[in-house]
C-alpha cells in the first residue's frame, strides 16, 4: 500500500561543506542517508527522518541542517496536521500509535505559574559559598515521636535511606534503556550519594556492586524479582502505575529482548516482555498491604518499602491509603513523566499534572495526621532546578528525574525510543547503536547536571534565608501564584502573588 505520509522533517545538505565523509551515513540508525558511488553524492530519505539532529551534530563541516517539513495542510480549526497524520497512520497499519518519550501537548506547566519568596532586611538571607547548607535528605518512614529513657532513644526508628541532594534518577529497566545507559545511572548516582532506579526489567548481576544507590522495582511483570534483587538494594519499589501510561501495562517488543536482556529479566530470548496492567493480586488497599509486609519480610524489615502510582484524579486518597497500608516512601508519576513505549492516546490524555498531585497529598496526609510515615517521591517532566526547589516547598522529599536525564545524556526527544533505533545509543538494544553512548562520558555528564542544580537549590535557599532543606519541604508560604484561578491556587495550597 502507497503511504500517504509526508515527511516530517527536510533535511538540508550544503554541498559546498559536504566532504563526502560519509558520518551521517553511518551515524543515521532510521538508513536515511545513503553514498551514491557512481555520483559521488549523499542522498537523503527524508521520509524516515525522525529529527533527532545525530547526524547534523556529529557532521564534521556543519554541511547538515534538519529542519521541521515546510510542507502545509491547509488551516482547519477543527482537525491539526498532527490528527490527520494520526487518521493516515492508523488507516495504514491498523494498529494503536506507540510513541516514546512524554506528553508534548501545551498543557498548563504549574511550576512556571509559581514564584519563590527572597529574604529582604528582616530574616537575612544566607550566602551558601559562606555557610554550610544541608540539603542531606533521609528517605523512609519517621515515628510518630521519640521515646528516651535515662537519656537514651529507646523509640526503634524504621530504616531510613540517606541521600546528599534531593535529586533522584527515575526508573528505567535494562531494555527498554541500554546497558550502558543503567551503567551510566548507577555510576552517577553512587558518585553522588543519590539513588537510581532498575525499573521494573531485573537488574543485571554485574550492577548489584551499586546496591547502596539503587532502588529496585517490584512490578506486574515480576521481571527478575528474587531474594538477592530485593536484599542487594537500598529502596524496594512496587509499581502499580506510571505517569506515561495510567492505567495500563507495560510491553517490550521482542526485538529488544536480547539474550542478556531475557536473562536478567528471566525470560526466554526474543519473546514480548509484557507487564500486565494491574498487579494481579492486588485488588484492595489490603491486598497492597499484604504485598508490602511480604517485601518487608523477605528483606528482614530493613528497607523502606515504596510504593509508584500515577497521578491520577484521586491519587490523595490512594496515597492516604497506600501508607495506611504500610508504605515507607510513594513515588507519584504525573502527566508528563516519559516512557520508553506507550499508546500516544493514552499518554496524551490521561492523568494530571504532577504539581496538583503532590499539593492535594501532601495537604491530605497533613491533615490526616501522617504525613510522617511516608516520604513522598514526585516525578513527572522536571525540567530546572527551580521545578524541583518548588516541588519540596509544595511537599516532595525527594524528585525524580527522567527525561532530564536524557536529554543530559544527549537524546534530543525525538519519541522512537521504542523503536530500538536510538541513534544516541541510550534506549538501543543492537549493540552496535548501544555502543554509541559511552558511560563514563554519560556518567560525568549526568554528574554534572545534578551537581549543577544542587548548586542552584543551594543559591535559592540561601536567598530566601533557608540553610536547610528540611525548613522548605511543605512551606508554602515561600510560593505565589500568578496567572492562576481561584480554584488552582486552592488545589496547591498557596496565596497569589502580592498577598
Ligand atoms: S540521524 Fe536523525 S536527524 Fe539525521 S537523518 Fe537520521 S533520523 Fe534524521
Ligand atoms: S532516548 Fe533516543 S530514541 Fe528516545 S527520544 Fe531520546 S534520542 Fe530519541
Amino acid at each position: 500500500m502507497k503511504s500517504y505520509l509526508l515527511p516530517q522533517f527536510a533535511v538540508h545538505r550544503d554541498d559546498d561543506r559536504c566532504i563526502r565523509c560519509k558520518v551521517c551515513v553511518s551515524q543515521c540508525s532510521f538508513g536515511v542517508h545513503a553514498y551514491d558511488d557512481e555520483d559521488d553524492e549523499i542522498r537523503s530519505n527524508e521520509g524516515a527522518c525522525v529529527g533527532c539532529q545525530r547526524c547534523a551534530t556529529l557532521c564534521p563541516t556543519g554541511a547538515l541542517v534538519i529542519r521541521r517539513h515546510p510542507h502545509e495542510f491547509r488551516p482547519n480549526a477543527n482537525w491539526s496536521e498532527e490528527m490527520l497524520l494520526d487518521v493516515k497512520r492508523k488507516a495504514e497499519t491498523g494498529a494503536v500509535t506507540i510513541t516514546g518519550m512524554g506528553n508534548d501537548k501545551p498543557h498548563r506547566v504549574y511550576w512556571d505559574h509559581l514564584l519563590l519568596n527572597a529574604s529582604q532586611v528582616t530574616n537575612p538571607s544566607i550566602d551558601p559559598l559562606r555557610e554550610p547548607m544541608e540539603l542531606r535528605t533521609f528517605l523512609g518512614r519517621k515515628p510518630d515521636g521519640l521515646l528516651f529513657k535515662d537519656g537514651r532513644l529507646i523509640t526503634d526508628i524504621p530504616p531510613q535511606v540517606m541521600i546528599e541532594t534531593p535529586i533522584i534518577f527515575s526508573a528505567m529497566s535494562y531494555g527498554a534503556i541500554s546497558y550502558q545507559a543503567q551503567l551510566a545511572f548507577m555510576q552517577a548516582a553512587q558518585e553522588l550519594g543519590t539513588l537510581c532506579n532498575t525499573g521494573e526489567g531485573g537488574w543485571p548481576m554485574d550492577f548489584r556492586r551499586f546496591g547502596r544507590n539503587v532502588i529496585v522495582q517490584c512490578a506486574s511483570g515480576r521481571f527478575g524479582v528474587d531474594p538477592d534483587y530485593l536484599n542487594q538494594a537500598a529502596i524496594v519499589e512496587i509499581k502499580i502505575g506510571q505517569g506515561a501510561k495510567p492505567g495500563i501495562g507495560g510491553h517490550l517488543p521482542g526485538e529488544k529482548v536480547t539474550a542478556a536482556v531475557a536473562a536478567t529479566r528471566m525470560i526466554p530470548e526474543g519473546t514480548d516482555a509484557l507487564s500486565p496492567a494491574p498487579q494481579h493480586d492486588i485488588y484492595s488497599i489490603e491486598d497492597l498491604s499484604m504485598l508490602i509486609y511480604a517485601l518487608k519480610e523477605a528483606t528482614n524489615y530493613e528497607k523502606p518499602i515504596s510504593v509508584k502510582i500515577a497521578a491520577v484524579h484521586n491519587a490523595a486518597a490512594i496515597a492516604s491509603g497506600m501508607v495506611r497500608a504500610g508504605a515507607d516512601i510513594i513515588a507519584i508519576d504525573g502527566f508528563r513523566g516519559g516512557t520508553g513505549a506507550a499508546p500516544r492516546v493514552i499518554r496524551d490524555n490521561v492523568g494530571i499534572p504532577i504539581e496538583l498531585a503532590l499539593a492535594a497529598i501532601d495537604e491530605r496526609l497533613r491533615r490526616e495526621g501522617i504525613r510522617n510515615r511516608a516520604s513522598i517521591l514526585v516525578a513527572g517532566g522536571f525540567r530546572n532546578s527551580a521545578d524541583i526547589i518548588k516541588a519540596i516547598a509544595l511537599g516532595a522529599d525527594a524528585v525524580y528525574i527522567g527525561t532530564a536525564a536524557l536529554v543530559a545524556m544527549g537524546c534530543t526527544l525525538c519519541q522512537q525510543c521504542n523503536t530500538g533505533k536510538c541513534a544516541w545509543g541510550i534506549t538501543a538494544q543492537d549493540p552496535y547503536i548501544a555502543k554509541r553512548l559511552n558511560p563514563d562520558i554519560a556518567t560525568r555528564r549526568l554528574v554534572n547536571l545534578v551537581r549543577a542544580w544542587t548548586l542552584e537549590i543551594k543559591e535559592m535557599l540561601g536567598g530566601m534565608g533557608i540553610n536547610s532543606i528540611e525548613s522548605l519541604r511543605g512551606n508554602r508560604l515561600h510560593l505565589r501564584g500568578i496567572g492562576l484561578q481561584e480554584w488552582e491556587l486552592e488545589v496547591l495550597g498557596v496565596k497569589g502573588a502580592g498577598q
